[in-house]
């Protein structure tokens, strides 16, 4: 086999920034759903931090809501910027004052770490601090920032993709703060999908439910709006056609008998590991997978997709490792007895037909 580059796309680069990049603190987020409202009104490729203030606080005031924590240090560990959110959202503070503050205090390392993956700032960026032509400092003459074509190209036009790109940003994002709030590496570990809600959820302390984020934000990150199996388009867009179906790669069906099966771990057959979005064909359609075992071609898929998240700072990275094993010689031999089970049971192997470019 004969290996072959590729060459990232827009929408690869804007996942990597949003998807891939440590976090510390949820400012990236906002940042990034306020320049996607301020490039769906294309006024000019200039905005001013005084412009882009309002958008950029209003998110972060909107999560600030329901999830106080928006970094992983303590309490204090706020600043002025957040203080001056959770003041807004209580009626203590006026909208200027707010703008005001923001403009002075938010974008402060922001700006300069959004675009920065790995340690590295990646090549194809959506908006400049500096103009490399002339030398100029936009920040400091012209009291903003210069949004690129890159930008415009992926959102001016707000179609499929770019919604899926803006819902994928808020389920990061929702994700992110509620590990932050329930203390990821302890509370997250039980994940698991909500069949009627759509959500993911955990359980807190006291045993109750919490919901995290929209189970299809959150995989299609990975699957880039293609279906897990076949490759066909798909959409995380709830209006849309061609929207997502939310499917158990081991089917569902064998929960009881895992349960019951008395072997090594309890096998959580909900729980995110064992999540791929798919398309509707694949999921119930003429020849679609119902209650058959995927073929051992798309169980390798499977355990590619859980590494690759493992390996990355994924916030789901820690209860991946709960639920399948510590090692990766571990979570092989997991998915190994998981198929061997099923498939004593369940006989069919199932292979769909390939109906797109393979993108992961
Ligand atoms: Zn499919």
């Amino acid at each position: 086999m004969n290996f072959v580059d590729v060459e990232p796309t827009l929408e690869n680069y804007w996942r990597a920034i949003i998807l891939f990049g440590k976090n510390t603190a949820s400012y990236k987020f906002a940042l990034a759903k306020s320049l996607i409202d301020v490039s769906l009104d294309r006024n000019s490729d200039l905005i001013s931090l005084e412009d882009l203030a309002l958008p950029y606080a209003m998110h972060l005031c909107e999560h600030i809501k329901h999830s106080p924590k928006q970094n992983n240090r303590g309490s204090n560990g706020n600043g002025k910027f957040i203080n001056a959110c959770l003041a807004f959202n209580n009626n203590k503070m006026t909208e200027d004052e707010l703008v005001n503050i923001t403009n002075k205090e938010g974008f402060k390392y922001v700006l300069n770490a959004f675009h920065v993956v790995n340690t590295k700032a990646v090549q194809e960026r959506f908006y400049d601090v500096i103009d490399e032509d002339f030398f100029i400092d936009e920040r400091r003459f012209n009291k903003g920032i210069r949004l690129t074509d890159n930008l415009f190209k992926l959102f001016y036009v707000f179609d499929n993709s770019a919604d899926n790109l803006n819902q994928e940003t808020e389920s990061r994002w929702n994700l992110v703060e509620k590990a932050w709030e329930l203390n990821l590496s302890r509370n997250l570990i039980a994940v698991e999908f909500d069949q009627e809600t759509k959500q993911l959820f955990t359980q807190d302390n006291k045993h109750r439910r919490v919901g995290i984020t929209s189970s299809r934000g959150a995989l299609n990150g990975y699957q880039k709006s293609r279906c897990f199996y076949c490759f066909k388009e798909i959409s995380i867009a709830i209006q849309h056609e061609l929207l997502a179906e939310v499917d158990h790669f081991f089917p569902h069906l064998l929960k009881p008998e895992v349960a019951s099966a008395g072997c090594c771990r309890p096998v959580n057959v909900d729980g995110v590991w064992n999540l791929v979005l798919a398309c509707s064909d694949c999921n119930r359609g003429t020849n679609g997978k119902f209650a058959q075992v995927p073929d051992i071609k798309l169980l390798e898929r499977l355990h590619t997709r859980n590494e690759y998240l493992i390996g990355s700072h994924h916030p789901l990275r820690e209860t991946l490792m709960m639920q399948t094993g510590k090692t990766d010689a571990e979570r092989k031999q997991f998915l190994q007895k998981s198929f061997n089970f099923s498939r004593e049971r369940l006989i069919h192997e199932w292979l769909p037909e390939q109906q797109g470019i393979s993108v992961f």
